[in-house]
């Protein structure tokens, strides 16, 4: 019989039936024991690590390629933030396999009791294109420390990097357990009418829907990391200079607005908004020069799709004559310059979707207490940002904002923090992983309950008499 490589090569087209002769190769190897072991999970992890240092050069280049991401942001962003992620699991996994002692009640007395970390079997994980080394592979560790067998499915909007994915990966990592299969909504559909027992999602809420609708067939539980429109609270209490300038790194530095976490807008007072303006323009004008639509520094628009959906947002009648910095735009190239908004109104399409692009409108409000209001009257964003030196400001964010994640005085950093989870809450998104979450995203958390033969209580034997209720 054709392997599923074989299929695959022979027909070009990933089709239904290669998912199903692939889905049979991994759950052998599942079923042989082999990825449960330390050492699998362990070997399998190193080689990772090994094909990243091996590969930097080539992933820059893709990322080049791609979406012309600075080579800083993927050294550090996505490079960077996989060797710490690979390092710290093969630091701590031995730890986290290990059982978890729980406390059983009376009732059941003598006994003891404990939790097991067992692997799900095998998983699908599908990523995104805005981070496509970042998103593929930081699953892809939670999945290899839990022990499962795996196929992860790149964007095919980012190419050059889901073909270094499919290249590499088989070169580094043992292929009876971890594949890539490349391709687009056909091959994404074959691959999810399998039966897999974890889909790990990241991208729209969209497309969310129909792997939810795919996984519910066969009752398979799902991660899914999606976006939302994430705002940015500033209050006059600040350092404005050190504001400004994180607000930027985190919208602009972050792919050109391109990310999941990045602002999507900021809300303050209209007292407070000339002065926040003035700052981002200044601070903007340092970072990027007079002519950002030349900076090397930022990357450009994936593709002409998403150019004009940004473009049309900025169209918007709505949205004429409130642009208070930026807007010029070369189609060509795929560039739109850091573009700032100045009250848009609430139903412009700005307002509406998530921006994911170089735009950041400012809305202004009558007190910063207000805030908080306009972003719980929408759906729940992925990561909330307030920048104040009030104490009870800071305690009322925390308490009174529902995000997947929140930060106070900066942006973006808590992906970075491993020992936080990191995933969505409502609309953007279920779940949650990096660090010791991702471990537990791939693994069923077993119940065990040990007892031996001695006190044994007739209690719960009948006959049934009410002197027993008693007990
Ligand atoms: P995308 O277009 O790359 O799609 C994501 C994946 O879905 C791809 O692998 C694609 O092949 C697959 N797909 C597309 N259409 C499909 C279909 N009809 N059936 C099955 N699969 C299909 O990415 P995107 O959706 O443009 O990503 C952007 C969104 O992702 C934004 O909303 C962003 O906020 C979110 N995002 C979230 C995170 C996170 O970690 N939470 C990270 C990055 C991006």
């Amino acid at each position: 019989m054709a392997t599923a490589d074989e299929a695959q090569n022979k027909k070009a087209v990933f089709d239904a039936e290669a998912a199903s002769t692939l889905m049979k190769e991994l759950r052998s190897a599942f079923g042989s024991g082999k990825t449960r072991s330390y050492e699998w999970r362990v070997s399998q992890l190193k080689r990772l690590e090994k094909m990243l240092d091996d590969n930097e050069k080539e992933i820059v280049d893709a990322l080049k390629q791609d979406i012309s991401k600075p080579e800083f942001e993927s050294t550090v962003y996505e490079i960077g933030m996989l060797k710490a992620s690979v390092r710290v699991t093969i630091k701590e996994i031995k730890h986290w396999m290990q059982p978890v002692k729980a406390k059983t009640p009376i009732t059941v007395f003598p006994s003891s009791g404990e939790i097991v970390s067992e692997p799900l079997g095998v998983v699908l994980v599908i990523s995104a294109w805005n981070y496509p080394f970042l998103l593929s592979l930081d699953p892809l560790i939670g999945a290899i420390a839990a022990g499962n067998a795996m196929v992860l499915k790149p964007s095919e909007i980012a190419p050059a990097s889901s073909s270094l994915l499919a290249k590499i990966i088989p070169e580094y990592m043992d292929t009876s357990a971890v594949r890539v299969v490349e391709g687009a909504v056909a091959e994404t559909s074959a691959l999810l009418e399998q039966k897999w027992d974890k889909i790990f999602y990241t991208g729209s809420g969209k497309i969310a829907r129909i792997v939810m609708a795919a996984a519910a067939k066969h009752l398979t539980p799902v991660v899914l990391e999606l976006g939302g429109k994430c705002p940015v609270v500033v209050d006059s209490s600040v350092n404005l200079q050190v504001a400004a300038r994180r607000i930027i790194v985190g919208k602009w530095g972050t792919n050109n607005g391109q990310a999941c976490i990045s602002p999507d807008y900021i809300l303050t007072t209209n007292e407070f908004a000339p002065k926040l303006v003035d700052t981002l323009k200044e601070e903007l004008e340092g970072f990027y020069g007079k002519s950002p639509l030349k900076s090397k520094d930022l990357s450009r628009i994936v593709n002409s799709n998403h150019f004009a959906r940004v473009a049309k947002l900025l169209d918007d009648d709505k949205v004429s004559g409130k642009i208070v910095h930026g807007g010029e735009r070369d189609s060509e190239k795929l560039r739109i310059a850091p573009t700032i908004l100045l009250d848009v109104p609430q139903d412009s399409l700005i307002m509406n979707e998530e921006i994911f692009g170089p735009v950041l409108p400012i809305i202004t409000v009558n007190k910063i207490e207000d805030s908080f209001d306009v972003i719980n009257s929408g759906a729940k964003p992925l990561a909330a940002y307030l920048f104040t030196k009030n104490k009870k400001l800071k305690e009322e964010f925390v308490m009174s904002v529902s995000a997947g994640g929140l930060v106070v005085n900066d942006t973006t950093v808590h992906l970075a923090v491993h020992t936080l989870p990191f995933g969505g809450v409502g609309d953007s998104g279920t779940g949650s992983y990096h660090g010791k979450f991702s471990f537990d995203a791939f693994s069923h958390k077993k119940a065990v309950v040990y007892r031996g033969f001695y006190g044994d209580a007739s209690v719960r034997y009948p006959p049934y008499t009410r002197g027993k209720l008693a007990v």
